[in-house]
């Protein structure tokens, strides 16, 4: 499922100058570093944390949900 080779973090420029990387699985920050050059080592030896994974996995379904069913208002309309 999830390839952690195949993987690009998003990395986020501070306002300090620091550089914030991302992860795009668990969307955490996966570490703050002055040069930009030192967040692949760090990505390298990332792990997600699981019972994070698990609630986001949560939320992304309920979104989908969600937005799965735009005919939902109108139905409610419908039967009233
Ligand atoms: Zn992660």
């Amino acid at each position: 499922m999830f390839m952690q080779d195949s993987v690009r973090f998003p990395h986020r420029s501070n306002k300090d100058g620091s550089f914030d990387s991302i992860c795009p699985a668990c969307l955490a920050t996966v570490i703050s570093v002055r040069n930009e050059q030192d967040l692949p080592r760090h990505e390298a030896v990332h792990g997600c944390d699981p019972l994070r994974l698990a609630q986001l996995g949560q939320l992304m379904s309920k979104r989908s949900e969600r937005s799965e069913r735009p005919e939902r208002s109108a139905a409610e309309t419908s039967v009233s």
